[in-house]
């Protein structure tokens, strides 16, 4: 039987991540676990969020990939604090992972912290890292069909991102499809069409990404 050791695996990362939520919570930190198929554009949103906030807010990233530091210098030729985590073969990030990766920032000098999964839409939907909300990137190259083929990814997660609708008119592909599809498995999703190579959208994403920001640190 393999379902058990699933669930304990499941049950031990839910203890860590709440550990992690609750050290967040006291700090103040707004965390926020990023994830989408690779390529979709984490790692392009990270840096027009960047540009957008970092005269504002105190941002962090952690950066998860399964092998090499190409995104995590693209994010630290920015200035602000990142730390990278290479997962050796793993297809997702999980608690404890950010738990070790943490002695590496100084957590009284971020607001926001920021950790881009490894691409995937299917486990890291599974795996709490403390994070205050899950955000998730589906570019429109992917196709209007993947709401309906990785429902758990939309169901857990509180933003959806539409990347590279610039794209759209060359592709068939029903950015509307996307929404309404995204909406019925999770109704309180929020939804923003975006282009990381344009900007167009970005300024929606960032507002959101402050009010949520302002109410943790209100509440
Ligand atoms: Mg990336
Ligand atoms: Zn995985």
């Amino acid at each position: 039987m393999k379902i058990p050791v699933v669930k304990n695996i499941l049950e031990a990362n839910e203890r860590i991540s709440l550990e992690l939520k609750e050290m967040f919570d006291q700090k103040g930190i707004l965390v926020i676990n990023l994830m989408s198929s690779p390529g979709a554009g984490k790692t392009s949103l990270l840096e027009k969020t960047i540009e957008a906030l970092k005269d504002k807010i105190r941002l962090a990233v952690i950066e998860g990939d399964i092998q090499t530091t190409i995104d995590a210098e693209r994010i630290g030729k920015y200035g602000i604090p990142t730390v990278q985590i290479n997962t050796h073969g793993a297809c997702h990030i999980d608690g404890n992972m950010v738990k070790d990766a943490l002695p590496s920032l100084n957590l009284d000098e971020i607001d926001i912290l920021i950790v881009e999964n490894v691409g995937n839409l299917v486990c890291p939907a599974e795996f709490k890292v403390g994070e205050d909300y899950k955000v998730v990137i589906l570019s429109v190259p992917e196709g209007d069909d993947k709401p309906a083929k990785y429902p758990l990814m939309f169901q857990e997660s509180k933003v959806l991102l539409i990347n590279k609708i610039d794209l759209a008119p060359y592709l068939e592909c029903d950015v509307e499809k996307i929404k309404r599809e995204a909406l019925k498995i999770n109704p309180t999703l929020e939804v923003f069409p975006i282009s990381c190579k344009t900007g167009e959208g970005i300024s929606a994403w960032t507002e959101w990404l402050l009010k949520a920001w302002e109410k943790k640190k209100s509440s």
